[in-house]
């Protein structure tokens, strides 16, 4: 209590004392994240609101000072349990720290704090004809920052790539407070080691962005999505092979199952047609003179791989109602139970049909309903389990399904995570999928970035 009482203190002589929340109440409300996990195990020791690089420094200062975990935040909608606290700590907060800092158009760059709205800065780019691709389901909510120590990607990944494609340059605060920068506002680099990469995806356990220069293309000129319907999830994913060797190259190849087209439509009803087992939703973009020929090559192929009904975006409101649809899915299985977890498993595209008919059969097996959408021409499937974590016998047999669903995408060749990351929900599976060699690597990086355990600890391995 005594070491509690000296960190608030030292926080509040650093901080603003509004910026230092450390009620109980307060404290409960940052012990979660999305993942909705079932136990709230720890309570943060305090929620500092950060505003600028030499208050995240410190803050880190103090925290090491103590011994004690930093938990860098976003938006907390990560759903691996990436934010969630397992021995106290300080929560960082990076709301406030959410300025555009530029927009360059010459360049084609942007510089912005951890805490920008990605969708913001996509608004903000698209503004200008400028175009910033990495598109996670609710970019309306989760931050760069977040999106940088996730990896994230979404719908567009399988055209333009996930986040770690798009990162030019970072500023971090390392675990003792030094301010690192790991590159220049240059498009090549290949001066000493690509030590951004490591930073992108490493979860907050290595160090904390505090500001990243993002690469940004042109914007595409125009933009139109189709709608495929298909009556069996062999044909959708033999589709989706179908559209690769033909060498047509949409900006994305997503999917639903009949179980999330059925959700989605109880619940946010847009007309989508639930007697189907499958549906792929295809973006096409490019120069305008080029939407119709792309259009009549995907439909075509489209319908010589049996879909049952095809519809095309005409207009933005019916773009917009599909995507809608796609992207309620994981609200919409919310509603079917207390509780719902999501997952994030790919494998190569050519095993796609084995792990999405044999996590079907895993969910069958115990007892447990599932809707599966996913980000199919990657090979990335998310299935969505509906739960009650009250209910012991089935929280057992989902741990159970869960574990069945990692060796199945280990066997096919996979990794347990294309885009949300591994967090405190995957580490005790990730030695299913990278070997041990690896595994003492990253530890070893970890010691050396991290010699106290500090940041973010217990997540990844
Ligand atoms: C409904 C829904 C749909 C989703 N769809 C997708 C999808 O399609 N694709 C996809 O990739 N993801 C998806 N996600 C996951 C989520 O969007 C991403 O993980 C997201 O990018 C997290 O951003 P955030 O700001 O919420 O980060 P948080 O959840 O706040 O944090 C995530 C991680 O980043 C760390 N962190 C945050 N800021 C910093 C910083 N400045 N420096 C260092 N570390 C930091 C945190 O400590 C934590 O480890 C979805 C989530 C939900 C709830």
């Amino acid at each position: 209590m005594l070491m509690k009482n000296r960190l608030i203190s030292d926080l509040r002589k650093k901080l603003p004392h509004f910026n230092v929340l450390a009620t109980l109440e307060e404290r409960y409300a940052y012990a979660q994240d999305a993942t909705n996990v079932r136990k709230i195990e720890s309570l943060p020791d305090a929620v500092v609101f950060v505003e600028t690089i030499e208050q995240v420094q410190s803050v880190v200062r103090i925290a090491n000072k103590y011994r004690i975990p930093v938990i860098c935040r976003g938006a907390g909608t990560n759903v691996v349990g990436a934010c969630v606290v397992q021995h106290g700590g300080v929560i960082l907060n990076f709301s406030k720290m959410n300025k555009i800092i530029e927009i360059n158009k010459e360049n084609m760059t942007a510089v912005v704090e951890p805490g920008v709205v990605l969708g913001d800065l996509q608004k903000e780019v698209e503004n200008l004809g400028l175009f910033y691709p990495p598109d996670p389901s609710n970019l309306a909510v989760s931050t760069i920052g977040g999106s940088i120590a996730q990896s994230s990607g979404g719908a567009k990944s399988f055209k333009y790539g996930t986040t770690k494609d798009y990162i030019i340059d970072l500023k971090v605060v390392m675990a003792n407070g030094e301010l690192l920068q790991t590159g220049a506002n240059t498009i090549k680099n290949a001066t000493g080691y690509n030590l951004g990469s490591l930073f992108v995806g490493s979860e907050g356990t290595l160090g904390i962005v505090v500001e990243a220069t993002l690469k940004l293309i042109p914007k595409p000129e125009s933009k139109k999505v189709i709608m495929a319907y298909f009556d069996t999830v062999k044909e959708a994913v033999e589709a989706v092979n179908s559209i690769i060797e033909q060498r047509v190259f949409p900006a994305t190849i997503d999917f639903m199952d009949q179980n999330a087209i059925k959700t989605v439509e109880q619940y946010y009803p847009t007309g989508l047609l639930t007697d189907k087992d499958a549906a792929l939703i295809i973006e096409i973009d490019g120069f305008e003179c080029t939407m119709d020929y792309q259009e009549k090559i995907v439909t075509g192929i489209l319908k010589v791989s049996n879909a049952s009904e095809i519809k095309v975006s005409h207009n933005e409101q019916e773009y917009s109602n599909i995507w809608m649809a796609r992207r309620s899915s994981m609200a919409a299985c919310a509603k079917l139970k207390p509780n719902v977890t999501t997952d994030d498993v790919i494998v190569p595209r050519e095993n796609l049909e084995k792990l999405v008919l044999g996590i079907r059969a895993i969910c069958e097996k115990y007892r447990l309903d599932v809707c599966m959408v996913g980000h199919v021409g990657d090979g990335s499937v998310h299935p969505q389990i509906p739960i009650n974590y009250k209910d012991e016998d089935e929280y057992n047999r989902y741990k159970l399904a869960k574990s069945e669903i990692y060796n199945l995408t280990a066997q096919l060749g996979g990794i347990l995570s294309g885009e949300h990351g591994i967090g405190s929900e995957k580490r005790a599976h990730i030695h299913k999928v990278i070997n041990s060699t690896a595994l003492n690597y990253m530890r070893k990086i970890k010691r050396i970035f991290d010699p106290n355990n500090i940041l973010n600890p217990y997540k990844i391995f």
